[in-house]
């Protein structure tokens, strides 16, 4: 049977698909990446916001024209969106052959496989929906500190670690099947062990960074409130811990930080930051900020502003809020005009547009270690990334010359532009 999934939403996402697929991928299954091929189709959802909920339902649909065509007999949709709506949905879309809403996918696998009569044992590793040399590790799931406008302890329920021993056996079938790049994530990495009264994330990241042949590891979706000084001491002298931190701030007033219910006051997020870099003065430091929630004023909004251009973020993801159903913060007064959350949208964007090309701009004449990801065939050129940054969602390092995906290579850096940075390998030996 040829079978296509979909994967929507975040790197969360990717690691349920590649579970899943890993249960599936039994004997008389062929994974196919085109849809049209497939008599098969299943759709990972994302129910995070509005515009990724309108994304799954036509996702549904294009999936749902393939059926009436004829070439796909068979459509199952998993992920957060049935997670949350699955009775809605089924009453809705009845063409649907399955809504899964379990969040254990090797379970959905196991249903799957006896509902698609498939025979046969599933994989032992983990099926990599991306390049080999790296990979998601999911340290936990779910989360207990309901910000008010986010919808995901609703779908996702309370945090849950998984064992230290589980995600340290993962970690290890992983770099045996050639990921020299393993990345932590969770709904709030730094609450990892806190519900289980057990070893907190420092210690997990001691045991995985233990682990020979892995070459870099990289941490995700920190929360200011829980991040603590053990967790960056082991970014400071941990040689595999990619000098890097994903710390969303979402904020800096304090009035919005506390509507936000973030746990944290503007002066210990100053605080932290000035630890952070005063501790690790070579660290990319990755945020995001959401702007135009209820109440943002031009105060607050200045503020926050005026805060981004002092700070100097080495990377930077600007959201705008988004009136999500059963929030908190959807029940708010002062809710900000759409149009008003764009201007300040572009504003800060155009603002670390010109951040990051000066930071890229004071990189030209370095030598840097980076890992190749793909080959371009447009541009006939590789490129890759340094430890100051993540796949999918920060900067890249374009390759003069030739090298191998997958390869760390070192790089001298020639060009600067505003994401991207230009370099020819150069031999250090
Ligand atoms: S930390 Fe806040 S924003 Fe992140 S998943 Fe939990 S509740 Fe949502």
């Amino acid at each position: 049977m040829k079978i296509y999934l979909q994967t929507l939403g975040c790197p969360k996402n990717v690691v349920d698909s590649e579970i899943l697929l890993s249960t599936l991928d039994v004997d008389d299954v062929t994974l196919t990446t085109d849809a049209k091929q497939a008599e098969c189709i299943i759709i990972n959802t994302c129910a995070f916001l509005l515009s990724a909920r309108e994304e799954a339902i036509e996702t549904i649909f294009d999936a749902l024209r393939l059926k009436q065509a004829g070439s796909c007999k068979h459509i199952v949709v998993v992920g957060c969106l049935p997670q949350k709506y699955k009775k809605e949905l089924e009453q809705e879309l009845p063409e649907i052959d399955f809504f899964f809403d379990e969040l254990d996918f090797v379970q959905i696998g196991r249903r799957l496989k006896n509902f698609l009569r498939l025979s046969g044992g599933a994989r032992y590793n983990r099926y990599l929906i991306t390049p080999k040399h790296y990979a998601y590790l999911k340290i936990a799931e779910g989360c207990d500190n309901r910000c008010s406008y986010c919808t995901i302890p609703s779908i996702k329920g309370r945090y849950r670690s998984r064992s230290r021993q589980s995600i340290i056996n993962e970690a290890d079938q992983l770099v045996d099947s050639g990921v020299r790049e393993l990345i932590l994530i969770a709904q709030d990495t730094t609450s990892y062990g806190r519900d289980e009264k057990g070893a907190l994330l420092a210690d997990l990241i001691r045991g995985v960074g233990a682990i020979d042949d892995l070459k870099w590891l990289r941490l995700m979706y920190t929360h200011p409130a829980h991040l603590d000084h053990d967790v960056l001491q082991e970014i400071r002298t941990n040689d595999k811990l990619c000098k890097y931190i994903d710390l969303p701030i979402q904020h800096i007033s304090d009035s919005i930080l506390r509507s936000m219910n973030r746990r944290i006051r503007s002066a210990d997020l100053k605080d932290l930051l000035s630890t952070i870099r005063s501790m690790i003065p070579d660290i990319a430091i990755r945020t995001s900020v959401i702007v135009g929630y209820p109440g943002e004023s031009d105060k607050e909004y200045i503020e926050l502003r005026d805060f981004l251009a002092d700070m100097r973020f080495e990377r930077l993801g600007v959201f705008k809020y988004s009136r999500e159903e059963d929030t908190p913060a959807a029940d708010l007064d002062d809710q900000v005009p759409e149009h008003v959350k764009d201007e300040r949208v572009e504003e800060l964007m155009y603002l670390q547009e010109s951040i990051s090309l000066e930071n890229n701009q004071r990189l030209i004449g370095r030598v840097l270690e980076v890992v190749i990801d793909e080959f371009d065939p447009e541009e006939n050129r590789y490129i890759g990334r340094t430890q100051w940054d993540c796949p999918e969602i920060d900067n890249r390092v374009i390759v003069k010359g030739d090298t191998t995906v997958g390869s760390y290579i070192n790089i001298e850096v020639q060009e600067a532009m505003e994401y991207d940075i230009v370099g020819s390998p150069v031999d250090i030996r």
